[in-house]
């Protein structure tokens, strides 16, 4: 199944033949008093939930994805982890470029871990990124998102895949500088998952899957998660040595050779197997609104 979340938070399933209003469905989660339980509960109740959006959405008239406004799929992640380096290419782009490097040792993701965005840098592809810092050089990085289904403490990589409710495409944008990567990429908008939520069954293989991404039409990046350095059950098992992945919780699993900078007016498209395509605007953050 395809899920996306669109317009005012509904959601729906996509085929060939658009995009089916299964809002219906969302009766049935349960209620909450404070405090919540942690992570993202549509996400954590889909297997139970998946018949009941299947049924509002064969009750429902197709619209064109084109004419819907495609939103982060994951609503309430709790945390957004990410692989520094984790495409031997890009290592030795990284190595080779002193705007990458600031005179640090890049070395291998088993000596740096991950590190976390925040979950306000998330929006969906309607949204676009709305750069800051226009003054310093912003870029994109394509990569495989995975989106965790239920919590995953400490899973051996065998066990990983169990965990893992489905993939998005997602961008991981970038402001190149000396400051830690948790704060240059969590810039609001920083964080763009879309365009749906490709559930797992639908992806039997995450370790084998090509992607292009382009900039006004243009190839940068084009590879296949086979080339990266720790697969996807391998960085579930990493990252949940350290903490609880809960449900919707994703994981940027890190972006190949061919990373480059961006500025307003730019479009950037990603297509990848077995997921779709999704494009996304750049533009200026402009100045903060006042009141
Ligand atoms: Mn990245």
């Amino acid at each position: 199944m395809k899920l996306c979340r669109f317009n005012e938070d509904r959601i729906g399933v996509v085929s060939e033949e658009g995009v089916r209003d299964a809002t219906a469905a969302l009766d049935l989660l349960p209620a909450y008093r404070w405090p919540f339980p942690q992570g993202d509960r549509l996400i954590a109740a889909l297997p139970e939930l998946t018949p009941a959006i299947l049924r509002a959405a064969a009750a429902s008239q197709p619209v064109p994805v084109a004419d819907v406004r495609l939103l982060s799929p994951v609503a309430n992640p709790t945390k957004i982890a990410a692989a520094p380096i984790n495409y031997q290419k890009h290592i030795e782009e990284a190595r080779a470029d002193p705007n990458i490097a600031h005179g640090r040792d890049i070395k291998t993701i088993g000596d740096w871990g991950l590190f976390l965005k925040s979950t306000c840098s998330l929006v969906g592809p309607s949204h676009g990124v709305a750069l800051r810092f226009t003054e310093r050089r912003n870029v994109q990085e394509g990569e495989l998102a995975v989106v965790i289904g239920r919590t995953a403490d400490r899973v051996s990589r065998d066990e990983a895949l169990r965990h893992v409710a489905g993939y998005c495409i997602g961008l991981d944008m970038t402001l190149r500088g000396p400051e830690l990567p948790s704060w240059r990429k969590s810039i609001h908008s920083y964080t763009v998952l879309g365009p749906w939520l490709t559930t797992a069954d639908e992806v039997p293989d995450p370790g084998d899957l090509d992607f292009v991404l382009s900039v006004n039409g243009k190839v940068r990046q084009s590879s296949n998660t086979r080339h990266l350095v720790y697969d996807v059950p391998r960085l579930i098992e990493f990252a949940s040595g350290i903490y609880p992945l809960h449900p919707g919780d994703v994981i940027l699993t890190g972006t190949p050779e061919g990373v480059g900078p961006v500025s307003a007016g730019d479009v950037i498209a990603v297509e990848f197997a077995r997921i779709g395509r999704m494009e996304v605007a750049v533009a200026d953050a402009g100045p903060p609104a006042r009141p």
